[in-house]
């Protein structure tokens, strides 16, 4: 692996083998609803560390908050884990991530109030005891009862290689869409707290494997914008990921935007993030 301006063991790692994939795949046409042109809509996202919805959904949200959308971020893991620096530690780079994923989120325009954080620790979602992080992101959903959805993508290829939270994550959005729906589950949410269940309507998953892939949105328009919002998150990358700076040199910046510009997928000559479109949670 080319060193570069890579960013550490997972999200950017998963995005660069995504547009790999994606540029030798054929693309397969969307479904008939224009994810980019929704307004004064709800839009619900889950992503399983503080950058996975920028590199996977940047330009998306970027173009729903430009069309006065509510887009609320949910956060599953602090990613307290990913840096090399022999001098960080788990406390500090926490809060170094939060921190940037509220700036990156800013330019993308969501407000720091949008973005919520579950708070599990990096690496350690699958072991986090299930029911309380399937009832946590149900109530999530039952109280801000998104007219879309959008997740990493649970589907079935993509179990194969990707890493643990990322796994995790895809599979409780996914258990929290189908126990959404039905009031039996943690039924408490209803009798106590007052929350109705809730059918997701639709679901756009991101990270999507090539071959699965069903809708392209075109981010010409704000892919610069996403890409200096991914640089926000400067603790990802090199040089920063080895020994932490707060800020970047010219030069590796633009090292690292060259990187982006070159790995963000493209179709027909233009930058697109793909996903897969999904009505339910039984998928097939
Ligand atoms: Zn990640």
């Amino acid at each position: 692996m080319a060193p570069s301006a890579r960013k550490r063991f997972c999200c950017w790692n998963a995005f660069v083998l995504l547009g790999t994939l994606l540029a030798t795949s054929s693309f397969l046409h969307g479904q008939q609803t224009r994810l980019e042109d929704l307004r004064d809509k709800t839009i619900l996202l889950f992503t399983p560390h503080p950058d996975d919805d920028v590199f996977g959904a940047g330009g998306t949200i970027a173009l729903l908050n430009r069309n006065h959308n509510k887009v609320y971020i949910v956060v599953y893991t602090n990613d307290d884990k990913g840096s090399y620096d022999p001098d960080m530690n788990s406390q500090r780079l926490a809060r170094i991530r939060r921190a940037e994923q509220e700036a990156s989120e800013a330019m993308l325009g969501t407000p720091k109030d949008n973005i919520f954080w579950m708070g599990y620790d990096d690496g350690m979602l699958e072991y986090a005891p299930q029911p309380k992080l399937t009832e946590e992101a149900t109530a999530i959903i039952r109280r801000i009862r998104p007219d879309v959805l959008l997740s990493v993508d649970p589907g079935e290829w993509y179990e194969r290689w990707h890493k643990s939270d990322h796994r995790m994550a895809a599979f409780n959005t996914i258990d929290a869409v189908r126990a959404a729906e039905f009031w039996l589950y943690f039924p408490n949410q209803k009798l106590q707290q007052g929350l109705q269940p809730y059918k997701v309507p639709e679901i756009y998953f991101f990270y999507p494997a090539p071959q699965e892939a069903n809708y392209f949105v075109n981010i010409d328009s704000v892919a610069e914008l996403k890409f200096d919002a991914a640089a926000k998150q400067v603790s990802q990358f090199e040089p920063s990921v080895n020994k932490y700076r707060p800020d970047w040199t010219p030069e590796d910046l633009k090292k690292a935007k060259d990187e982006m510009r070159q790995q963000q997928p493209k179709k027909d000559g233009h930058y697109v993030e793909a996903f897969r479109y999904a009505t339910g949670f039984n998928q097939f």
